[in-house]
């Protein structure tokens, strides 16, 4: 029996594992299980001690077969800080932050793209394309540099200057898209045949979220295998959400992790909130109008799995919370006098935090993780030139700056 293998949600249909299965034909999305008695030959909390510090020390739990083909530049192990000022301040028993931004491409996507770009390296695929608000861009490009594999990354034309620039200095084929995240990703969906992309983006295949589930299996490592009670973490396309639940889920049938599973927060910007929405209304729908808020990765109002992240948030007795643009670099400001820097996403799970203590919801015995997902510094404005930008595909197709 193979290590791993794909499970669909919704009518629990298995099948063997592939390349690029986005949905069951029953329309549900597919889960990646594994065989945990396999698992369970070499895993256990005495053996990774011995092993490297990236977040490949967890191969048992990474849909990859064949060792050579894992693509890794140093990714995961991420520093877990405790802030203990803060703590006496606002009366909470623990409170952390997760740097996610010393991954090697300062940000947490590294994780799901040096999953996705192995896998896609054990298919023998040579071209990947993904649409992102931005970090998620400059993760595959980075990656598919490593690999020889050719990236095409399509981001919404308000894109972060430094970030475009980080894409193209990757070698990446690098486009700004009049829109947002899904209008780039309509593109990808448009060109993939007649391109021979494989399509990387949220969901649409399983390495990014078995990527993103590293996060989960570190944060019980460091915590010495204790679940923290909350995790507030700034939620765009979830598939760290959703990565973290499962890594929760197969660390307690492992027997690794005991207790409840942590009460997961998601922090939106106001003006793109589908899940603050999804939870008030009790079930979730697409924002399809009025965004107005700032170009983060947060900013995604159409998740793929909107469905799957709301029935997570309930599972686990969380919430999502919308805090404003003020707000957020207000936060940012306060998270540097503690001494950590933070993008905008990183500081909206700051002000999200706040607001959950201030109205009791999160209670003065609970332990906390904070996400800083991305570095700062890629949010330091910075003018883009040469890069160009279209409406659709077609328009890409006779762009005359097309690289
Ligand atoms: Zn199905």
């Amino acid at each position: 029996m193979e290590r791993f293998h794909l499970v669909c949600r919704a009518c629990r249909k298995s099948r063997k594992f592939q390349l690029a299965l986005e949905r069951c034909s029953c329309g549900g999305s597919f889960v990646v299980e594994y065989d945990l008695e396999q698992v369970q030959n070499t895993l256990s909390k005495e053996s990774l001690l011995e092993r490297p510090s990236t977040m490949w020390r967890y191969w048992e739990l990474l849909p990859v077969r064949d060792s050579s083909n894992i693509v890794s530049l140093g990714e995961g192990w991420t520093p877990l800080v405790r802030l203990h000022r803060a703590e006496k301040a606002l009366s909470v028993a623990k409170l952390w932050v997760k740097r996610e931004e010393q991954n090697p491409t300062g940000s947490f996507k590294s994780r799901g793209f040096s999953a996705a770009v192995s896998i896609a390296k054990e298919y023998g695929v040579s071209k990947v394309a993904v649409n992102s608000n931005g970090n998620a861009a400059s993760a595959l490009a980075a990656y598919a540099a490593y690999a020889g594999m050719e990236a095409y990354v399509f981001v919404p034309q308000d894109c972060p200057g430094l970030i475009v620039e980080e894409c193209v200095g990757y070698g990446a084929h690098t486009v700004l898209v009049y829109g947002l995240i899904h209008d780039a990703g309509k593109i990808i969906q448009d060109g993939k045949a007649e391109q021979g992309w494989h399509h990387v983006g949220t969901l649409k295949e399983p390495g990014r979220a078995e990527g993103k589930k590293t996060m989960g299996l570190e944060l019980a490592e460091q915590l010495a295998w204790k679940l923290p009670d909350v995790i507030v973490y700034p939620t765009g396309g979830g598939s760290g959400v959703i990565g973290m639940w499962n890594a929760f889920r197969q660390l307690k049938e492992l027997g690794m992790a005991h207790g409840d599973l942590p009460r997961f927060v998601s922090v939106q910007e106001a003006g793109c909130q589908p899940l603050v929405d999804a939870v008030q209304a009790g079930r979730f729908a697409e924002q399809n109008s009025d965004v107005t808020s700032a170009p983060t990765g947060m900013r995604v109002p159409n998740p793929p799995d909107g469905d799957w992240l709301l029935s997570i948030l309930r599972e686990t007795n969380g919430t999502a919370v919308a805090v404003s643009g003020e707000e957020i670099r207000n936060a940012s400001i306060h998270l540097g006098k503690l001494g950590i820097s933070s993008s905008p996403e990183g500081a909206a799970t700051w002000a999200g935090f706040c607001r959950l203590r201030e109205q009791g919801w999160i209670r003065p015995h609970d332990e906390v993780v904070l996400f800083n997902t991305s570095h700062a510094m890629k949010y330091m404005h910075w003018p883009v030139k040469n890069v160009p930008i279209v409406k659709n595909y077609a328009d890409w197709v006779t762009h005359p700056r097309r690289m």
